[in-house]
């Protein structure tokens, strides 16, 4: 069990990975690495609420997670959501992993987003109670860079309330503080990468080999 079963930070990481990617990747390692948590729970989402459904089946997604995380101790995965028959709501994910059986109420968990994905969150069902549940660290992305001032005016005004600059105080309280952190930057987009495998072109060095491997032997993301 790579969670250590102490207080230490738990990192929380919700997607489509449609593929799972480098981008991906890395960001979970380094967030370790900037945060000190004491490991990544990676958390496929079932039906995205808030987007176009996936382009294969979620038990592919699960599968290529898997292989991706494979070899890493720090990495986990949680299937609850994706095995659900159900859109994925982050907020009822986190009261889940709340519950006594899981985290319980008093770890802190601090739930990974890259910059785009942080700069839509007002758009997110009940997004404001969020912070009573996890922290938000957010990784700097490619093309996202974080201005507070072009946030939607609820969720500067969250950032400007909630910011800390020392991610040493996450491990003080459960939830509620939001984080940015600098990673590798990485150009790598899961549609760039189910584009070039409809165009039957090159995804080598964007994903890991066991994932393309795993789409190759499946016949995944190739035009309909
Ligand atoms: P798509 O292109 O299909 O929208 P994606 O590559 O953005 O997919 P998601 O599964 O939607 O991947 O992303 C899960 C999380 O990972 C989001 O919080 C997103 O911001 C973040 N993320 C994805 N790729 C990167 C990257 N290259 N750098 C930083 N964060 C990333």
């Amino acid at each position: 069990m790579p969670d250590r079963p102490d207080g230490t930070p738990l990192g929380i990481f919700g997607g489509t990975f449609d593929p799972v990617h480098f981008g991906h990747l890395r960001l979970a390692e380094e967030a370790i690495e900037a945060l000190d948590l004491a490991g990544v729970r990676w958390i496929p989402a079932g039906q995205p609420a808030l987007r176009e459904p996936p382009q294969v089946a979620a038990g592919q997604r699960l599968a290529m997670v898997r292989l991706a995380i494979a070899d890493n101790s720090r990495f986990s995965v949680d299937a609850a959501e994706i095995e659900a028959a159900r859109p994925s709501f982050t907020v009822p994910t986190l009261q889940r992993l709340r519950r006594a059986d899981q985290c319980g109420r008093q770890r802190p968990l601090v739930l990974l987003l890259g910059a785009d994905a942080f700069a839509a969150l007002s758009g997110w069902h009940r997004w404001q109670s969020l912070f009573a549940l996890a922290h938000l660290a957010v990784a700097h992305r490619p093309g996202f860079p974080i201005e507070v001032d072009r946030l939607p005016p609820a969720l500067a005004e969250s950032y400007r309330e909630r910011h800390c600059a020392d991610p040493a105080l996450l491990a003080a309280v459960p939830a509620g503080r939001i984080v940015t952190f600098a990673m590798t930057q990485l150009a790598i987009s899961a549609t760039r990468i189910r584009a070039l495998l409809a165009q039957g072109g090159s995804v080598r060095y964007l994903l890991p080999e066991a994932v393309i491997a795993h789409i190759r032997k499946e016949n995944l993301y190739r035009e309909q």
